[in-house]
């Protein structure tokens, strides 16, 4: 038994180094959010479960694996959903990894993430937040059972106080939702006065089943999103909005998060040429790579 090597899928112009990944969770992430990507694997859906095994395992798992890549928790269901305050698998795995000293990466919407500070100042971590709003009624719409976005700043200053570099992840950006660029400068001016080190950006790319959800969910949302892409493009299962169009909504983004002097990323637009580090905040946990290899892939 070996840690899970995360599927860097190139032809969605994903760019990630080689990594692990684990999900201490399976099932429909209890966040809900309403573009969530992982409702297309059949592991995430249904209920969300615990992955109990994990506890029985994890040290084996751990000691079976001798490269020590960064190990990523989660890319398909948060690993701080509220299930995680009853089982705590996470802190069960990252207790296990931080010991055999591999680098964590966290990525999470949810402030439970703070609970486990003691366990990431034994082991290089870096923490990808995503918030994708300032304002609680849209993320309440897009982010239904996920921390309001307030607490997500708390957590935030949080671990940048006790040394954790962190990183935002702004993703998705749905045009027409959340991409106005004079409230979202104010959401990166409050990044960069946190003392977080960078903002990684991310334009929606629907999935199977996604426009089926919003038009039960919001008629007019729906209507709105089929029309904005429905000149887009079709790649690896995902649609994307057209070329030129997300190229400038990345572009205005790298503009306000270099004016607040974050780093800046994009993930999976194919613009790795615009990204000053790693996308997904691996840069800070590293020690092998530089943006230069990084950027020809
Ligand atoms: S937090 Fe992530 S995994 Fe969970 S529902 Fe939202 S997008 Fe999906």
């Amino acid at each position: 038994m070996k840690l899970t090597l995360f599927n860097a899928y190139r032809r969605a112009h994903c760019t990630c180094q080689p990594k692990y990944n684990i999900n201490p969770y399976l099932g429909r992430c209890q966040h809900q959010c309403i573009y969530c990507y992982a409702t297309k694997f059949p592991s995430f859906t249904g209920h969300a479960r615990p992955r109990l095994i994990l506890l029985e395992n994890i040290q084996k798992i751990v000691g079976d694996t001798a490269r020590k890549l960064p190990v990523m928790l989660s890319d398909c269901t948060d690993p701080y959903q509220p299930l995680e305050k009853h089982y705590k698998i996470t802190r069960k795995c990252i207790e296990t990894l931080a010991k055999h000293r591999f680098p964590l990466l966290i990525v999470t919407k949810s402030d439970l993430v703070t609970r486990d500070i003691d366990l990431f100042l034994k082991t290089p971590t870096a923490v990808s937040l995503t918030i994708t709003t300032q304002d609680t009624i849209t993320a309440e719409l897009i982010e239904p059972y996920a921390p309001p976005p307030e607490k997500r700043i708390n957590a935030l200053q949080k671990l940048v106080e006790k040394g954790i570099p962190t990183t935002v992840r702004i993703d998705p950006i749905i045009v027409g939702v959340n991409d106005d660029l004079k409230e979202q400068e104010k959401l990166v001016k409050n990044i960069a006065q946190t003392g977080a080190r960078q903002i990684t950006v991310s334009t929606l790319k629907p999935v199977k089943g996604f426009f089926k959800r919003i038009k039960k969910l919001n008629l007019k949302l729906y209507e709105k999103l089929s029309y904005i892409y429905s000149d887009g493009e079709k790649i690896a299962g995902y649609r994307y909005l057209n070329y030129l169009k997300r190229k400038q909504v990345v572009e205005n983004f790298r503009r306000i998060a270099l004016k607040h002097g974050l780093e800046f990323a994009s993930c999976r637009e194919g613009l790795p040429h615009l990204n000053t580090k790693f996308c997904d905040g691996t840069f800070y946990i590293r020690k092998d790579m530089s943006i230069e290899g990084y950027i020809k892939i």
